[in-house]
C-alpha cells in the first residue's frame, strides 16, 4: 500500500486546511515538551508570526532516563489544544502507549509515533485505527525498507494518512547526536508515494546546524519540516541544546522562503 508501484500519484495528507504533500512546504515547529502554559503559548504565538503552520510539542515523553521529565500527559495536552484555540496553528504530538490514544487523539490533528516505537507493530495497528493523520518517525537504526514496513501496518490496518519523517539515524559519529540520512527523502519518494518531512533538531541535536540541515532538506525534496523552538532554550527541560531561539527561527523561515522557492 505504501509503495510506489501501487500506487503512482503522491499522496497528499490532508490536515484540516492544510496539505502536506503538495506544492507547499508545511513548517512545524514548537518546543520538546510542553512545560507550562506561559511556555507554550509563547512558543505557539511565536512560531506563528514566524510562518509555522503547524505546533509541535510532547505530552508524553519518551526518555532516555526515568529521572528526567516526562511530561504533563493530559494537562499538556490540554494547553495543546488551548494554543490550537488562539493561533489557528495544527497540533502534532507523541503517543507513546496505545492505552493513551485515545486521550491523545481527543486533543492532537497530528498523531506521532516516536523513533523508539517505530516498530511497535501492536502500538501501530491501534494508530491504524485512528481517523487522524499518523506522522511516523524513522526507527533510529531502522532501513529504510523497515521504516516502510511499519508504515504498511498503519496502511494495512486502513489508515491511509501517513507522513514519514526522517529524525536521524544512529552511526558511528559521535558529534552529533545522530547522522540526518538526507538520501532517504529521494529514496522514498521514488520508493513510496507517501509524504516526507525532516526532523533536522533530532537529528543534530545542535541548535547551530539545524537551519542548514533544514534549507538541505527542502533542497532534496522535503514536504515539509519538525523544527524544536524554545522561548528560552537554556532553560528547556528538554532538548535545549537543539531547540532555537525565537530570533534563530524567524532567520531559518525567511531563509527557506528563498530556498523553498529556488527548488
Ligand atoms: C520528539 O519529536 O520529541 C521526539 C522524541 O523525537 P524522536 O522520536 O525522533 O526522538
Ligand atoms: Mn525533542
Amino acid at each position: 500500500l505504501a509503495s510506489r508501484a501501487f500506487k503512482e500519484e503522491g499522496t497528499i495528507v490532508k490536515i484540516g486546511d492544510l496539505e502536506l504533500g503538495g506544492s507547499e512546504i508545511q513548517v512545524m515547529a514548537g518546543p520538546c515538551a510542553v512545560e507550562s502554559r506561559e511556555q507554550l503559548l509563547e512558543s505557539a504565538r511565536l512560531v506563528k508570526a514566524a510562518g509555522a503552520t503547524m505546533l509541535r510539542g510532547g505530552a508524553f515523553k519518551p526518555r532516555t532516563s526515568p529521572y528526567s521529565f516526562q511530561g504533563l500527559e493530559e494537562e499538556g495536552l490540554k494547553l495543546l489544544a488551548e494554543a490550537r484555540d488562539l493561533t489557528g496553528l495544527k497540533i502534532v504530538t507523541e503517543v507513546m502507549d496505545a492505552s493513551t490514544i485515545p486521550m491523545v487523539a481527543e486533543y492532537a490533528d497530528v498523531l506521532q509515533i516516536g523513533t523508539r516505537n517505530m516498530q511497535n507493530f501492536f502500538l501501530l495497528r491501534e494508530v491504524a485505527k485512528v481517523n487522524k493523520p499518523v506522522i511516523l518517525k524513522r526507527g533510529v537504526s531502522a532501513t529504510i525498507e523497515e521504516w516502510l514496513m511499519a508504515a504498511e501496518y498503519i496502511m494495512a490496518g486502513g489508515n491511509y494518512n501517513v507522513i514519514l519523517c526522517e529524525r536521524g539515524i544512529r552511526t558511528y559519529e559521535t558529534f552529533t547526536r545522530n547522522t540526518l540520512d538526507l538520501s532517504a527523502v529521494p529514496v522514498i519518494k521514488h520508493l513510496s508515494h507517501l509524504p516526507v518531512i525532516v526532523d533536522p533538531s533530532h537529528a543534530i541535536g545542535k541548535w547551530r546546524f539545524v537551519a542548514p540541515m533544514a534549507a538541505a532538506a527542502v533542497a532534496a525534496g522535503a514536504d515539509g519540516l519538525l523544527i524544536e523552538v524554545h522561548p528560552n532554550p537554556a532553560e528547556a527541560l528538554c532538548d535545549g541544546p537543539q531547540s532555537l531561539t525565537p530570533s534563530n527561527f524567524e532567520a531559518l523561515m525567511k531563509e527557506l522562503n528563498g530556498v523553498a522557492g529556488v527548488f
